[in-house]
């Protein structure tokens, strides 16, 4: 049985046609799992499903085996990170790290050990007094993962978080994010456009085109055996 399980998943957005069409797909705790696809083939609305932030259309969604179709994101002990990672702009670093633990107003010396480690794993300890206009694009992803990691959620839901970020960058951030997921056992299902971002983190990879799963697998399989030649046009295409 999986941690997360989809099962006949289905979406569409004020009763129009489908933007995903019979999901069935597990993922397994402690699995980096990558979510990629073309624009618009429905990798956000996917990932929304799963976080509670979008109303599930058809078929059952289980999280640690219970059925979440109509939990909401507050109860589902997850984290998230966005491509525009929206920092509060008036706050400092600390505060946004924190900004979630104080929402559920977790207890004032739990958060203070907690922005400490944090700050100490994500390399912020220099940083906390600082606004996000006076951090580069690097340190600002840094504050964003370090708010999903303060959660101490086990399960962390990633859309296209390097994006605006410059290749170098990007490089470093795939790597610091892998460390991160690895050393805190954390479930991660990560959405990409890139193939091989997908290619280079993912334990196993989802690759969706239209709504509908073209193939799942381990990047070796999904290079070596594509089931098909969308999956081996994509896969094999540089970017
Ligand atoms: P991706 O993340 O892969 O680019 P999305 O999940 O954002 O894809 O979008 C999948 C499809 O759903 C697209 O056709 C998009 O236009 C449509 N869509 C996404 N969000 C909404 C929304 N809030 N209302 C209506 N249509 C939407
Ligand atoms: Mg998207």
């Amino acid at each position: 049985m999986g941690y997360i399980e989809l099962m006949d998943i289905s979406k569409s957005y004020n009763k129009q046609r489908n933007v995903l069409n019979g999901i069935d797909l597990q993922i397994e705790k402690g699995e980096f799992f990558v979510l990629v696809g073309p624009s618009g083939s429905g990798k956000s609305t996917l990932l929304r499903m799963i976080a509670g932030l979008e109303e599930i259309s058809g078929g059952t969604l289980k999280i640690s085996e219970k059925i979440v179709n109509h939990l909401p994101p507050k109860d589902r002990n997850l984290s998230m990170v966005f491509q525009n990672y929206a920092l509060y702009p008036h706050l400092t670093v600390e505060q946004n790290i924190l900004f979630g633990l104080n929402a559920q107003k977790v207890d004032r010396e739990i958060q203070q050990k907690r922005l400490e480690e944090t700050a100490q794993m994500m390399g912020l300890n220099e940083l906390l007094k600082r606004k996000p206009r006076e951090l580069s694009g690097g340190q600002r992803q840094r504050v964003a993962l370090a708010r999903a990691v303060v959660s101490e959620a086990p399960l962390c839901l990633m859309d296209e978080p390097l994006s605006n970020l410059d290749a170098k960058l990007r490089a470093n951030m795939r790597i610091e994010i892998r460390r991160l997921q690895k050393r805190l056992g954390l479930t991660m299902v990560y959405v990409t456009h890139d193939q091989v971002e997908a290619m280079t983190m993912g334990d196993r990879i989802m690759v969706l085109n239209d709504g509908i799963i073209q193939q799942v697998g381990e990047p070796i399989d999904l290079y070596n055996k594509p089931s098909n030649l969308f999956v081996a046009t994509f896969i094999g295409s540089p970017k």
